[in-house]
């Protein structure tokens, strides 16, 4: 019988004081940790996992290309595109909503949600953002997959990679990153398509006519994309990314990661051996396919590193490999470390999803929920119609002739709807008063004016009130009403000057 705890690398990991080995300062550091990177050649796997992990990246392809090209009708007065960030209009347009920049909170508010989402998924189920979703996994996957295609499968791979150069390695290396260029080529050409009409864009950047930064944002993204998801791979994610370490911090005993069950695995040894003598091995076969198929390289057996990216390729190759020597699955297995200790310990394991069910992912989901309902119900109650106003400092007030007062203001009459509407603005708050624009003249002054306000746009307005000669400082609204079916109203708090203000 294997005792569980000599071998647990689980409970080393929890333990980490445990696993880790301290240098003496006079000691001279490791020589692995200055060790030469070795290109990965990560064999073709069929399995659940990696079925899941085709579909991800299929989708998140798919959103990224096809998005800009989605058309969404909103009227003649606004752009058909239906995602867009229109920096010359300071507009965000995501389908149905339409964000400006006043209203920045919204998109706050989604960063907010995307980073405790990112929490949530860290906590339930460790770094399944990196093993599946993220654009460096996404695209150095789409990359291993050109790999295979053009020099084949890993250990065709091998050869060619140890063989001299010749005609036949120059014409695979000239073709397979030929195919990568137009990858990353294409990718740095479908970011800029969510900055501007993608059609016309698309026009302009052939024929020469598109803005320089346009050109210099696909040429750099072009140049990123060829590089990282081409040759630097998974040292991206060992060496460059920050969030593998945050994520780790995340993580505790109840999160779900990929785990070697050493108790069951251990002492590992051939198919031939532990044929010969079952009793004195455990179920690894020491066949190493799970590292074969790893896209980062590593051997999950050594215990959870941050090198692996929990994207489940080994379990799938386990999972054949034990089907094939007639061994139940699930010796390399999304567990807790918790679960591992009471699996090792000869208690039934735990199903998956109960290890979801806890108090901190129930907590994230409730707060990412609720910010997300907030802003569902911060765009269905939002007023298409808002005024500011900003009085003149100097001169504060003018004395009229008459003696009456006459202050003035710069207003600004914001209309959010995708259509011409007529507004009407008004003064609340002010005895006698009356008011008059740059464009209506002051004798057609009155207690309210009617202006036309373009579609999605915001109005500058020079306005003119006039109180009576006994009016004193005082403070008075400006109000805006549309005058359509909507009838919306905003109002504006500003100050009346007169003298005696100081
Ligand atoms: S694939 Fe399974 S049996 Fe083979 S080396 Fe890895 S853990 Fe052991
Ligand atoms: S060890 Fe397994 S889960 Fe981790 S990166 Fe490698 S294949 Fe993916």
């Amino acid at each position: 019988m294997v005792d569980p705890a000599a071998h647990s690398v689980s409970a080393a990991t929890a333990k980490p004081e445990a696993a880790t080995r301290r240098h003496a300062p006079e000691e001279p550091p490791p020589a692995h940790l200055y060790e030469k990177q070795k290109t990965v050649h990560n064999q073709r796997i069929d399995g659940r996992f990696r079925r899941f992990k085709w579909a991800v990246m299929i989708l998140t392809l798919a959103v990224y290309y096809i998005t800009p090209w989605i058309r969404w009708d909103r009227g003649p007065y606004a752009p058909d595109q239906a995602v867009l960030v229109d920096l010359a209009g300071r507009r965000f347009y995501m389908f149905g909503i339409e964000i400006w920049p006043h209203e920045f909170y919204f998109v706050a508010g989604l960063l907010i949600m995307a980073g405790i989402g990112l929490f949530l998924v860290t906590s339930a189920v460790g770094r399944a953002w990196c093993g599946y979703a993220c654009p460096q996994t996404v695209w150095t996957d789409l990359f291993q997959h050109i790999d295979r295609l053009v020099d084949g499968d890993r250990n065709a791979r091998i050869r060619l990679d140890a063989a001299p150069w010749g005609p036949s390695k120059i014409a695979r290396r000239a073709l397979k990153w030929t195919i990568y260029l137009v990858i990353s080529f294409w990718t740095g050409g479908a970011w800029i398509m969510y900055f501007a009409d993608a059609p016309t864009l698309t026009a302009d950047f052939w024929t020469g006519q598109a803005a320089p930064v346009a050109y210099t944002t696909v040429a750099i993204l072009t140049l990123t994309t060829f590089v990282l998801g081409g040759f630097m791979r998974e040292q991206v994610c060992i060496y460059m990314c920050p969030w593998p370490r945050i994520q780790t911090a995340m993580l505790d005993e109840k999160s779900l990661i990929v785990t070697y069950k050493d108790w069951r695995g251990e002492p590992r040894g051939s198919l031939k051996k532990a044929r010969k003598e079952p009793e004195k091995f455990g179920d690894c076969i020491d066949c190493k396919q799970c590292i074969a198929v790893c896209p980062t390289g590593i051997d999950i057996r050594e215990g959870p590193q941050i090198g692996c990216i929990t994207c489940a390729l080994c379990i799938d190759a386990c999972d054949r490999v034990m089907a094939d020597i007639g061994k139940p699955r699930g010796l390399i297995d999304y567990a807790t470390l918790e679960d591992c200790e009471k699996e090792a310990a000869g208690e039934e394991p735990r199903p998956v999803w109960k290890a979801l069910l806890r108090p901190r992912t129930i907590a994230y989901t409730m707060i990412w929920g609720s910010i997300g309902l907030a802003i569902l119900f911060a765009l269905g109650v939002r007023n298409h119609t808002e005024i500011s106003a900003s009085p003149d400092r100097n001169p504060p007030f003018m004395l009229m002739s008459d003696g009456s007062i006459r202050n003035a203001f710069t207003l600004k009459v914001r209309n959010m709807e995708s259509r011409p509407r007529d507004m009407q603005i008004g003064l609340e708050g002010l005895p006698g008063a009356v008011m008059w624009t740059g464009e209506i003249g002051r004798g057609d002054a009155a207690v309210t004016q009617v202006i036309k306000a373009q579609a999605d746009q915001t109005k500058t307005i020079r306005a003119y009130v006039m109180a009576p000669a006994d009016t004193p400082v005082t403070d008075f609204r400006f109000t805006v009403t549309s005058l359509d079916e909507q009838r919306e109203t905003d109002t504006s708090e500003t100050r009346f000057s007169a003298p005696g203000d100081n």
